[in-house]
């Protein structure tokens, strides 16, 4: 077995020139302790999760010792957040080891988030409390079971350090995986310091690393545009297919690979509102749910500005945003038809997907039950059983009456593909989560992490991942929030 000292890391982002970075070591935490490991996250760059609770490991994964091959760093890089101009930014309490082999051999990145100050910390203290990082894991193994591009989570590590925001809190670090963590903002810094060869200097890199395909073509850096732009599209049409609501969807926010990045303020839609605002410092609702999918078009704006000294002609670069909405519509449409269990496509298809949204909207039902009992619906019972069968979706509705319009609109359009209950409910299951980490299901974890029982955060993570699976033993994290969640907030404070 690899011991911690000898991680064969090795590191392709500090090889370039010294001003994308600064080498420097984590600040060690006073007597660290295991938390979590994600035994999938491990899997993939070779680690055995059980393995991670040693010391060698937790010191090393709390900062406190480096490996050998380790060439510790923070990235610099800029961005837009809420909208506005931020300059710089960086890496203000994350510190990228290096990458094990991944899959195929492909590198996988290791960065430490909360081990410590870096140039880039500006007013923060370059820790990350563990409230903050049991949320950041959990939500990022569930994104990725999910089947949602996204960073990984591999292990959490405390201190009773303390440290504080809106009450003193401990500390934890939380080891994230990506083949990459740069950021649109990352390319943004470059513009904005008029700097167009460090920006070559960066999409080549990111070029010959994550898409050589693109290599040859004979503008690669519009294609980069162009490809980038497509992932984000996908990937937000991913999120709004769950109820996933990102929070913080500034351009320092947003992964040049198309990755849901930096889990802070996320949530994900329960009572449905489409102007939900999951997180509570976003006081204009910038990032509501409806507003995600124009928001991810005008941050690949920002990257298509800073892309532009590169692609040179403004068209091209125009060309390259431009696939952003149909992307997203593509991915949505195929998205909502599964969702739905449809297996054709009929010209009248959004007006369904339309209604269904207005109703749900309306009777704020919960977005993964409705989802989940949607498959539940019958077309192939006789028709005196229906309203029976129909009951337990027809009850999420306050208006039983317009749910009945639209089922009968459903039900139709099921029929006229010779839809099949039991081939059909199957398949939606596969598509429709019946866990997602609902806000107060984290809570739960979170108040027994703090009273040092890390149990629960095992268990919550066992069952989500397997977000499709009926796991009828666990129901009961299923269930709707209970009353003394609808008191929770989570604002950037992490
Ligand atoms: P975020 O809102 O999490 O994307 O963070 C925005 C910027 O603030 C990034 O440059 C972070 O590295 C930095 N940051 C956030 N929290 C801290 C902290 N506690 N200490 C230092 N920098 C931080
Ligand atoms: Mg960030
Ligand atoms: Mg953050």
């Amino acid at each position: 077995a690899i011991t911690a000292d000898d991680l064969p890391l090795d590191n392709s982002f500090a090889a370039l020139p010294p001003d994308f970075h600064t080498r420097l070591m984590p600040t060690p935490l006073p007597a660290p302790y295991f938390v979590a490991a994600s035994a999938k996250a491990a899997a993939l760059v070779g680690l055995d999760a059980r393995a991670l609770a040693a010391d060698d490991f937790v010191a090393v994964f709390t900062g406190n010792a480096v490996p050998a091959r380790a060439q510790p760093l923070a990235a610099v890089y800029s961005g837009h957040q809420f909208g506005v101009w931020a300059g710089q930014l960086g890496d203000g309490r994350a510190i990228l080891l290096g990458a094990l082999p991944g899959p195929g051999g492909a590198p996988i990145e290791l960065q430490l988030k909360g081990a410590g100050l870096t140039p880039y910390s500006r007013m923060g203290d370059g820790r990350a409390v563990l409230r903050s990082s049991i949320r950041e894991y959990l939500c990022s193994e569930a994104i990725a079971a999910l089947g949602i591009p996204t960073t990984r989570a591999l292990v959490i590590t405390g201190s009773d350090k303390g440290v504080m925001r809106e009450t003193v809190e401990t500390s934890a670090v939380v080891t994230r995986m990506a083949p990459s963590f740069v950021r649109f903002g990352s390319f943004e810094h470059w513009f904005y310091r008029d700097k167009p060869e460090q920006l070559r200097i960066l999409a080549d890199y990111v070029i010959a690393n994550f898409y050589p395909e693109l290599k040859d073509a004979p503008n690669p850096y519009k294609e980069l545009l162009a490809e980038v732009t497509r992932r984000t599209a996908r990937m937000i049409a991913q999120w709004q297919a769950v109820g996933f609501m990102h929070g913080v969807m500034n351009t320092d926010n947003m992964s040049i690979l198309g990755l849901t990045l930096d889990y802070g303020p996320f949530g994900f839609m329960e009572a449905f509102d489409a102007n939900h605002i999951c997180n509570h410092t976003d006081q204009q609702g910038r990032y509501s749910y409806a507003n995600q999918p124009q928001v991810g078009h005008w941050n690949c704006y920002a990257l298509g500005q800073a892309l532009l000294p590169l692609i040179g002609a403004v068209e091209d670069a125009q060309d390259a945003l431009d696939v952003y909405q149909d992307a997203f519509a593509r991915k949505t449409d195929e998205l909502l038809h599964a969702k739905l269990g449809l297996s054709t496509i009929e010209e009248n298809d959004t007006i369904l997907f339309d209604a269904m949204f207005k109703i749900m909207h309306d009777n704020h039902v919960d977005f993964t039950l409705f989802f989940r009992g949607l498959a539940r619906l019958r077309v192939d019972a006789p028709e005196s059983d229906l309203p029976a069968l129909d009951a337990p979706l027809r009850d999420q509705f306050i208006a039983r009456e317009a749910f009945d319009a639209w089922a009968a609109t459903y039900r139709a359009r099921l029929r006229r593909e010779h839809s099949v209950d039991a081939e059909r409910a199957p398949a939606m299951d596969r598509v429709n989560p019946k866990y997602v980490l609902r806000n107060y299901l984290a809570q739960v974890a979170i108040d027994k992490a703090q009273h040092k029982d890390f149990s629960e955060i095992d268990k919550l993570l066992a069952v989500l991942e397997r977000p499709f699976d009926e796991q009828p033993e666990n129901a009961a994290y299923a269930a709707l929030p209970p009353d003394w969640a609808s008191h929770l907030e989570v604002s950037c404070s992490s």
